[in-house]
């Protein structure tokens, strides 16, 4: 199943390549002090390909905190976060925000609270569970 989505004004998009058509998909609604100050809902599987595009070099944004083990990408114009990104060893692994998909799908709901886990947990985790194959298509600045 093919997944588009991207910010509110669309200089930021991305295909979500969903390994089956399996319904209703998983959405993980994360309870850390960011995503609850935007409704952050987020879809993942290992085996799912995500390629996220921008329409200028400086479209995207990136926000780091805490553990500062992922960058939350958003759009530097109307401020969406599109999805989170987490470098492990020279690899993205990332989640995408189910609000921000272009067509309704069908989720089977749930809530993540990751507080008081380790970085190397936290780490670990995303590795088996996160987006394991990302590209990007940013035009470049010069
Ligand atoms: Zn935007």
């Amino acid at each position: 199943m093919l997944i588009q989505g991207g910010c509110h004004c669309g200089q930021l998009t991305y295909e979500l390549d969903w390994p089956d058509d399996r319904k209703p998909v998983p959405a993980r609604a994360c309870s850390c002090t960011y995503c609850t100050r935007f409704g952050g809902n987020w879809i993942s599987d290992p085996n799912a390909r995500l390629q996220i595009r921008a329409t200028s070099p400086d479209a995207m944004s990136r926000y780091r905190f805490g553990t500062k083990t992922a960058d939350f990408l958003f759009c530097s114009f109307c401020g969406v976060s599109i999805a989170a990104i987490s470098r492990i060893g020279g690899k993205d692994y990332a989640v995408v925000n189910v609000n921000t998909f272009s067509e309704p799908v069908t989720l089977a709901q749930s809530r993540s609270d990751f507080d008081g886990e380790s970085a190397d947990d936290r780490l670990a985790r995303r590795a088996q569970r996160w987006i394991a194959q990302v590209r990007y298509r940013l035009p470049s600045a010069d």
